[in-house]
C-alpha cells in the first residue's frame, strides 16, 4: 500500500514527501512539473511526470502501487495571478481535481488529505479565524479551493470518501533539503531573501495604507515542516476511522509585511531595501489562525512557531542554494 502525493515536487509537497518517507511510508509522486522541481524529490521515490487530470495515468498508478490514500497538493497558488487568470485557476485547481477524484473513487481510494487555504475565508470578520468562520474568498484562488472543499463534502455524503481539508495560513521556511523556489517568485519571504542576496534591487511592499499598526497586511506564517507533520497526522486520523474535517494550520501569530522585512534584515544582517507601492489585488488585510482544532483533533503542535526561526531556516536554504533547484 502506498500514498499518492500529487504536487509532490512543489514547495509544501516535497517537504511532506520527505517527512512521510522518514516515517516509513511508501510514497508515489505525481507532478506535472509546471511549478514543481524534479530535484525537490529524492530519486528513490517513484515519480510520475503527469497531470492529475490524466485519468489513465492516475488509474494506472493506483493499480500498480496499491494506492491507499491521496494527499492532493497539485494546484496553482498565487493570489495575485488568480485575479489575472481566473480560468487557469478554475481549470487547474477545480476541473482537474474533479477528474482526479473520479479516478481515485474508481480505484477505491477512500482517504484524501486536501491542501486548502485560509484564503477560503476572505476578509476576516473576527480574529483569530477558526474553522466556523464564514467563508467568502477575496480572490479566485480562494474560491477554487473552497469549491473543492464543497465537492469533497458532497462526495463524502454520496460515496463515503473521507477527507481532511487542511487550511494552511502562510507556508514559509525551509528544510535543509526543500525550500521555496517559485518561478516567477511572488511570495514575500523568498522575495525578501533574494533581495538580501542581491538578486533583486529591492522589495516592493504592496500597500501601506491598510488598517493595521504599520499599514501593511498581516499574515500568520507557518513552517513547512509543521505543515508536513500535520499531513502525517491527518492521514493517521483518517486511517483510524476519523470523519471528514476542515482544519486550520497556523501559529496564531500575525506579522506585517514590514515586520517580515525587518526580521529578515536581522537574520541575514543585510540591508534589504524596500519601497512602498500600490496594493495588490485580492489581498486580505489580516489573516491569523485559530489552530485549536488541529491540536485537539490531530494532536498537532507546531515545532517552529517563531517568525525568526522560520526566516532563519529559509535564509539557510536560500544562502546554500542561491539559484534554487536550477540544475
Ligand atoms: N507582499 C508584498 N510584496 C511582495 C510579495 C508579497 O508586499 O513582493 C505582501 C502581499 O501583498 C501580502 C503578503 O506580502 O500582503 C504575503 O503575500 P504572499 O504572496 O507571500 O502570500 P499570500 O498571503 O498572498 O498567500
Amino acid at each position: 500500500m502506498a500514498i499518492l502525493v500529487t504536487g509532490g515536487a512543489g514547495y509544501i509537497g516535497s517537504a511532506t514527501v520527505l517527512l512521510l518517507r522518514q516515517a516509513g511510508e511508501q510514497v508515489v509522486v505525481l507532478d506535472n512539473l509546471s511549478k514543481g522541481h524534479r530535484a525537490a524529490v529524492s530519486a528513490s521515490v517513484p515519480f510520475y511526470e503527469g497531470d492529475v487530470g490524466d485519468t489513465t495515468l492516475v488509474t494506472r498508478i493506483c493499480r500498480e502501487h496499491g494506492i491507499e490514500a491521496c494527499i492532493h497538493f497539485a494546484a496553482f497558488t498565487d493570489v495575485g495571478e488568480s485575479v489575472e487568470k481566473p480560468h487557469e485557476y478554475y481549470s487547474n485547481n477545480v476541473a482537474h481535481s474533479f477528474t482526479l477524484l473520479a479516478a481515485l473513487q474508481a480505484a477505491a481510494v477512500r482517504h484524501v488529505v486536501f491542501s486548502s487555504t485560509c484564503a477560503t475565508y476572505g476578509e476576516p470578520l473576527h480574529l483569530p479565524i477558526d474553522e466556523t468562520h464564514p467563508q467568502s474568498p477575496c480572490n479566485p484562488y480562494g474560491w477554487s479551493k473552497l469549491m473543492l472543499e464543497r465537492v469533497l463534502t458532497d462526495y463524502d455524503r454520496a460515496f463515503g470518501l473521507r477527507f481532511v481539508a487542511l487550511r494552511y495560513f502562510n507556508a514559509a521556511g525551509a528544510l535543509p533539503e526543500c525550500g521555496e523556489d517559485h518561478r516567477p517568485e511572488t511570495h514575500l519571504i523568498p522575495i525578501v531573501l533574494q533581495t538580501a542576496l542581491g538578486q533583486r534591487p529591492q522589495v516592493t511592499v504592496f500597500g501601506n495604507d491598510y488598517d493595521t499598526p504599520d499599514g501593511t497586511p498581516v499574515r500568520d506564517y507557518i513552517h513547512i515542516a509543521d505543515l508536513g507533520q500535520a499531513h502525517l497526522k491527518a492521514l493517521q486520523y483518517l486511517r483510524t476511522g476519523g470523519g471528514s474535517e476542515m482544519i486550520n494550520l497556523g501559529n496564531g501569530n500575525g506579522y506585517s509585511v514590514l515586520e517580515v522585512i525587518e526580521t529578515a534584515r536581522r537574520v541575514s544582517r543585510r540591508e534589504i531595501p524596500a519601497v512602498i507601492a500600490a496594493r495588490r489585488a485580492g489581498d486580505a488585510v489580516r489573516l491569523i489562525a485559530d489552530a485549536g482544532k488541529a491540536a485537539a483533533l490531530l494532536g498537532w503542535q507546531p515545532q517552529f512557531p517563531e517568525l525568526q526561526t522560520i526566516i532563519e531556516t529559509a535564509w539557510a536554504w536560500h544562502s546554500a542554494r542561491p539559484d534554487g533547484y536550477k540544475k
